[in-house]
């Protein structure tokens, strides 16, 4: 059953014991305790399996992140070389290891605009943290101390922490946790289809977006504004593409202010648009970048912020001045990591994973379309291999469902129930195949989405909920 409370289970089983120990991520935990987990014991290409042995196409890829699918030896080969080579090394206090070296070395070399240096972390809210922090460094060391404030997106997703989750423009990432903290800001959602005008065209309304902006800056002051943080796709706010010129209108404003730019890549870079970053598709130039997920295809956590002279220059100064870079994680170019990222590089290049986006990409977009006239889709949208529906209760109207999330779920969980995960984002529908997929697996994803929204819609028109 899809919606019923699942039967008690033993107190023994995996499901009783995950309920008594863990608590779940971004989970209704009430609900949790009522349902249960899905438990996925094992993954192989495309596809992960329940306890069950039931399969299931990986429609998101884990968490956006295993770009080249599960169970892929040279991975686990490259991690277990490692392991019995160095386990573990640090990059404190001068010292280093080769993994570390060879990986900045490498992302240095594909970089999208010029940059200096890496600088490794463990998780994405890490990588973007620690962007914030170089942010405010790099004005303190250009006696700059009044320029602090950082300005993030509404629907923007940076991650959690107390720094990155201020950055993150999603109410349900900050109630409660008493954030954002004071000095955040945050600007328009880019999502045309919800907040152009009637009769405004994209252009229009990235120019809206662009003023916008700059009244913000101004009315703060240009000079207490450090940086703007931007995904070039806003992925777990539910999959929303930028206006057409909208980046060729707010880098400029940018730097007519002084305020840095950072590239939150975290979903976007390793091919996920049908370019190695997403920067390459837009046209950014960031002084800094974060990057986390793909570059290990998320089979172990490793992240960076890539940064631009301007910002190398300013560390080297001021830890001269200090007499310590005081940032930094014990896991900071974990050689495991490292050599998984590596490996994962070379396989990018080896497998032509662009070249198959590039490929597919029409594929999947002319299927996310193909659902665009369904009753419950307010707007289809997508790019390269990203894809959302979001849902609402009046297409005419775009007016969204009473209780926020609740109709994503049933269609998530009518996915789930046909063998696809899928991951609802409020009651945006998103898919985000690995980069490894076929046309025969986004062939299945569309089928399924199509029959998991018909049968979400006959849920809601005999009155069903969850
Ligand atoms: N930035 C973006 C664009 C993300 O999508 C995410 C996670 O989904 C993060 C940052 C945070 O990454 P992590 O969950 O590894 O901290």
């Amino acid at each position: 059953p899809v919606f019923e409370d699942q039967t008690p289970s033993p107190a023994n089983s995996d499901s009783a014991r995950d309920r008594a120990g863990v608590i779940h991520p971004m989970t209704d935990l009430q609900r949790h305790d009522r349902e249960g987990p899905l438990l996925i014991t094992r993954g192989d290409g495309v596809m992960v399996y329940d306890e069950d042995g039931k399969a299931y196409i990986e429609g998101v890829s884990g968490l956006w992140s295993v770009s080249l699918g599960f169970a892929q030896k040279r991975l686990a080969d490259a991690a277990y070389r490692q392991l019995m080579e160095l386990p573990s090394y640090h990059l404190f206090r001068h010292k280093s290891h080769p993994k570390a070296i060879e990986l900045a070395e490498r992302l240095l070399g594909i970089a999208p605009v010029p940059m200096s240096k890496v600088f490794f972390a463990n998780s994405g809210s890490e990588a973007n943290d620690t962007a914030i922090k170089l942010a405010w460094y790099y004005n303190n060391a250009r006696g700059r101390p009044e320029k602090k404030k950082i300005i993030g997106r509404i629907g923007g997703y940076h991650g959690i922490t107390v720094a990155s989750g201020s950055l993150t423009g999603l109410a349900r990432n900050h109630a409660d946790f008493d954030l954002p903290l004071p000095r955040f800001l945050h600007a328009d959602c880019p999502s045309h289809w919800r907040y152009g005008l009637p009769g405004e065209s994209e252009a229009d309304y990235a120019a809206r977006l662009a003023a916008n902006l700059e009244a913000l800056i101004l009315r703060e002051g240009p000079e207490t504004i450090a940086a703007f943080f931007a995904e070039p796709v806003i992925g777990s706010g539910g999959v929303i593409v930028p206006p057409r010129g909208y980046f060729d209108l707010i880098q400029p404003l940018l730097k007519k202010y002084d305020i840095l730019f950072v590239a939150d890549e975290v979903i976007c870079g390793f091919g996920r648009l049908g370019a190695m970053f997403g920067c390459q598709v837009y046209g950014l130039e960031p002084d800094m970048i974060a990057i986390a997920k793909g570059l290990s295809s998320g089979y172990v956590p490793i992240s960076a912020v890539m940064m631009n002279a301007k910002i190398w220059d300013a560390c080297y100064a001021q830890s001269g001045k200090l007499g310590v870079f005081g940032h930094g994680f014990t896991y900071s170019g974990h050689p495991v990591a490292a050599a998984v990222a590596l490996e994962a590089l070379d396989l990018y290049e080896e497998f032509d994973i662009v070249g198959n986006v590039q490929r597919l990409a029409p594929v999947l977009q002319a299927g996310v379309q193909s659902l665009a006239g369904h009753p419950l889709v307010g707007e289809a949208r997508g790019i390269g291999f990203l894809g959302g529906w979001e849902l609402v209760s009046d297409k005419a109207t775009k007016a969204p469902f009473p209780s926020p999330g609740m109709v994503g779920l049933m269609a998530e969980r009518h996915c789930q129930a046909r063998g696809v995960i899928l991951r609802a984002l409020g009651d945006t529908l998103t898919t985000a195949p690995p980069l490894v997929a076929t046309a025969d697996d986004i062939a299945r994803i569309i089928a399924v989405v199509g029959e998991a929204l018909d049968a979400t819609h006959a849920d809601l028109q005999a009155g069903v909920t969850i």
